[in-house]
């Protein structure tokens, strides 16, 4: 069972949003800059860290296979509760 609740979630490496280009050798220095700026995940993927999506479900993201933002989480518990109709006294 996987829990729904937002966690930050940042673009790929490399990806448009990452201002610092493809991952360098990991053998160099420019490397080192590199790592301080992003991340691995568990999905082995890097992540840009200066480059923040917002907060996504990550119980929605593996159900869809992509990022799925807190707001449209499906299993929300944190939302809101409806709003119901005071009884008249
Ligand atoms: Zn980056
Ligand atoms: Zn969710």
């Amino acid at each position: 069972m996987t829990d729904h609740k937002p966690e930050t979630w940042f673009h790929e490496a490399g990806s448009d949003h990452c201002p610092h280009g493809a991952e360098p050798d990991r053998h160099s220095d420019a490397w080192n800059t590199w790592a301080e700026h992003h991340t691995g995940t568990p999905q082995d993927i890097f992540i840009c860290l200066d480059a923040p999506i917002g907060p996504c479900c990550s119980a929605c993201s593996e159900e869809f296979d992509e990022p799925i933002s807190w707001e449209h989480c499906t299993q929300r518990t944190t939302a809101a509760p409806a709003v119901t109709e005071e009884p008249g006294r």
